[in-house]
């Protein structure tokens, strides 16, 4: 790195890395991956481990701090925690993990000792045959172990839940209660229009003003917490009973401005927006052994250039539907959540 910071078109800094480690997932989430077939990427062109690690290197050069690891289901990759390992002594002020925790009963005291930082992990629902229809498998116990592994394992941990109307909107407080009895922090996620999310529609979005009213009138008001300078997705509130929760509004109120993320698909593709459907091919430099300066000069450059703003543009149109049609994702499956990572 020179000796300015790097920033984007729009002054934004690089600063957070999410690393997608397969594209294979043991869910099929109803806002992720409904289809019944995909186009799935091959092992050959899998990163190794040590070329995952030669590469947050590079980004650690040009600024990134933050790294979490995720997929598809991140925990389905062989050997992850030896990856865990050659992450864990960089220098990063973050180290996590995204998870569906159906394999975390079995790797939360791993990942702690390979030295993983703190947890993200996904759950939707507390109703065992709510689970069923919107995963499409019978895992809900095994999440709820995982849960509770990761309870003794992290601190910190975050449970992830994506709202939609009609399917899980009645849960809120449950789930601000089920977070509370294992430790963790809930975040209500808006039903986003990515790749993938082919059922996408704007009814099953429930905004975060409906949200926020929601509890309000529940619980006697919701305060915003003050973070000045924080580029986290989630808006973070205070209930009148000292517990905090977040909420991301990527639908209805975009935060594109602090966006300081990019991402890595598990072939190596790098993304600089969610919604972005031109990656940069990193695994070929890497893998015909280019020189650590030179992959940095590519990235730099393709930062310097970042004008996106996907989650507003979007926003900016009218009679949304899903952003990408079944067949472009199957001409261009990088363009799946699941494949470059949520
Ligand atoms: N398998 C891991 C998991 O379940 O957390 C990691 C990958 S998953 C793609 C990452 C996150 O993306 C999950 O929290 C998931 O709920 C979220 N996600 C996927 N599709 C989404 C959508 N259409 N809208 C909002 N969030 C979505």
């Amino acid at each position: 790195m020179g000796t300015m910071p790097l920033v984007d078109a729009l002054g934004r800094p690089f600063r957070s890395l999410r690393v997608s480690v397969t594209d294979r997932c043991n869910l099929r989430c109803e806002y992720c991956m409904p289809e019944e077939e995909y186009v799935w990427l091959s092992r050959d062109d899998l990163l190794h481990f040590e070329e995952i690690s030669r590469l947050v290197d590079v980004f650690i050069g040009l600024g990134v701090d933050k790294v979490r690891l995720t997929g598809g289901e991140p925990l389905l990759r062989r050997n992850l925690c030896q990856l865990v390992e050659l992450l864990a002594d960089k220098p990063l002020t973050d180290l996590a993990l995204t998870t569906n925790a159906i394999l975390l009963e079995e790797f939360a005291q791993p990942l702690r000792r390979a030295g993983l930082r703190r947890l993200n992990i996904s759950l939707d629902t507390l109703v065992p045959e709510r689970f069923v229809r919107l995963t499409r498998q019978h895992d809900h116990a095994r999440v709820m172990r995982g849960i509770h592994a990761a309870a003794q394992a992290f601190e910190g941990t975050k449970l992830d839940a994506v709202i939609m109307r009609g399917v899980n909107d009645d849960e809120l407080e449950p789930l601000l209660d089920f977070a509370a009895s294992v430790g963790a922090e809930v975040r209500f996620i808006e039903y986003m229009d990515v790749g993938g999310a082919t059922r996408w529609a704007s009814d099953l979005v429930v905004p975060r003003s409906e949200l926020l009213a929601r509890l309000r009138a529940r619980f006697g008001g919701t305060e915003p917490v003050e973070e000045p300078g924080s580029s986290a997705p989630a808006d973070r509130f205070l209930l009148p009973d000292g517990r905090v929760f977040g909420v991301i509004a990527s639908t209805t109120a975009p935060f594109c401005r602090s966006c300081d993320r990019a991402r890595v698909t598990a072939d190596g593709v790098f993304y600089t927006c969610l919604y972005a459907t031109d990656g940069m091919a990193l695994r070929p430099p890497l893998r015909r052994g280019d020189p650590p300066d030179a992959i940095a000069a590519r990235i730099e450059a393709r930062w310097a250039a970042r004008s996106d703003r996907g989650a507003e543009a979007r926003a900016e149109v009218k009679d949304r539907t899903a952003f990408v049609p079944v067949s472009a994702l199957r001409a261009d499956p990088h363009l799946e959540m699941h494949k470059r990572g949520g």
